[in-house]
């Protein structure tokens, strides 16, 4: 086995050899988050950088020149789609580019355009946000996810792939062989696959003494409390949220101090615009959460709509006077109606499950108004079928005819995520 200590100086001296450019984006990144005040300015200078390049070296933009940020169109998936080609800088040839595939749950992927240095950007992200959790380059992680974003990265930082396309017994067992066996001392991966890891090492008689992981880092997916208390319980450790996408890097992340996302100034502006127009969200009220990328210069991407709703966090308590999220959501963790048409959370079905053991996973379908069908993937010791019965039937109502399926795995959606709720019936 490569030891921690000689990996990370092949890694460091590999991006040395190719200019130094994950290097100089972590710099960029500790100075920005050790002095917010002087980053307004930078950030600024970033904004005007960027919205000057699109509007002199893009089809799409040219129209927009001298124009102010809240003058630039908001524009979704489908508008970058209807005109691919007019969003490619002319600066660029695509054959120096790399390419990244679009997330997001629904609607067909496609493939966004990245310079190098904007792929370094990325990787910088990951480190220095990894490092709010005690992470560094060449320590033993898992990555519990369906593709890397690089086999070589993987390699040179010394990581272990775990798929979590089918999370069935098997696989639990399996992963909590090599938690234990390739001493991993750190994780990132969605909830919906490291939270049923937890519950079942939990089931196992696990405790933190039985891993060596000091830290965790999920994202995709909102972490609820329970899912986070639960992870702490077994596996012990930081554990830290983040909010990221292929196309933009890491847009916030969970501070280890204030426990607020704050969000990355450095590399993007975000703004939160109000759900049926866009002008600002008002204060307090969920928005959506509209991003500019400061470094996306082969394809500029300028108020983009990305599908995940916020609201604005308080001011937080870290001393960090970086403004911060809370509740962030992607708009595709849906909530469900009951037969009188009122909106359940899908927090609520989360809290019903807490006190009981054995569960690893559950997803509630709404298939029509009064129509539900709940899928249970549980441990074979599973004795509370009658009282998550009972529950559930409260938290819907009287009049709701929810029919109960034991399966062996809850399959993925298309990006990856397994909701806890899915509403086939009404969307949002
Ligand atoms: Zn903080």
């Amino acid at each position: 086995m490569f030891p921690e200590l000689l990996r990370r100086a092949v890694f460091w001296g590999y991006d040395f050899s190719k200019g130094s450019l994950i290097a100089g984006h972590i710099s960029d990144l500790k100075r920005v988050f050790a002095n917010p005040q002087d980053s307004q300015q930078l950030a600024k200078q970033r904004l005007d950088n960027i919205l000057n390049h699109a509007c002199e070296t893009t089809r799409f933009y040219k129209q927009f020149k001298g124009a102010s940020l809240k003058d630039f169109p908001v524009i979704q998936k489908q508008t970058v789609k209807e005109n691919y080609e007019d969003f490619f800088s002319s600066k660029y040839d695509r054959k120096n580019l790399v390419s990244t595939t679009t997330s997001g749950s629904y609607g067909t992927p496609f493939k966004f355009y990245q310079t190098k240095d904007k792929r370094a950007r990325h990787t910088a992200e990951v480190i220095f946000f990894n490092g709010w959790a005690g992470y560094r380059v060449g320590m033993r992680y898992a990555q519990v996810r369906v593709y890397p974003r690089s086999k070589w990265l993987l390699f040179m930082q010394n990581g272990a792939l775990m798929n979590p396309s089918t999370i069935d017994e098997r696989w639990l067992e399996q992963q909590r062989q090599s938690l234990k066996s390739q001493k991993i001392r750190f994780i990132i991966g969605y909830p919906s696959a490291v939270g049923p890891l937890a519950e079942y090492c939990r089931m196992k008689g696990d405790r933190p003494d039985d891993f060596l992981i000091e830290g965790i880092i999920t994202g995709a997916e909102s972490l609820t409390s329970v899912a986070k208390e639960k992870l702490e319980e077994v596996f012990g450790g930081m554990v830290l949220d983040r909010y990221s996408s292929n196309e933009f890097g890491v847009m916030s992340h969970e501070c280890a101090k204030c426990k607020t996302h704050h969000i990355n100034i450095g590399s993007h502006k975000l703004e939160l615009l109000a759900i049926d127009r866009d002008e600002p969200a008002e204060a307090g009220a969920v928005g959506r959460i509209v991003v500019t990328d400061y470094f996306s210069h082969a394809m500029p991407l300028i108020r983009y709509d990305t599908g995940d709703l916020a609201r604005l966090g308080p001011e937080c308590k870290c001393g960090l006077s970086i403004p911060t999220l809370k509740n962030i959501e992607g708009r595709t963790i849906e909530v469900l109606y009951d037969p009188d048409g009122r909106m359940v959370n899908a927090i609520v079905f989360d809290r019903e499950t807490k006190d009981l053991e054995g569960i690893l996973r559950f997803q509630m379908i709404q298939k029509s108004r009064d129509g539900y069908v709940c899928r249970l993937h549980v441990m074979p010791s599973f004795q509370q079928g009658d009282l998550i019965r009972e529950r559930f039937q409260q938290a819907l109502g009287p009049d709701a005819k929810i029919t109960y399926e034991y399966v062996d795995s809850i399959p993925p959606l298309p990006s990856g995520k397994r909701p806890y709720v899915i509403n086939e019936y009404k969307k949002l």
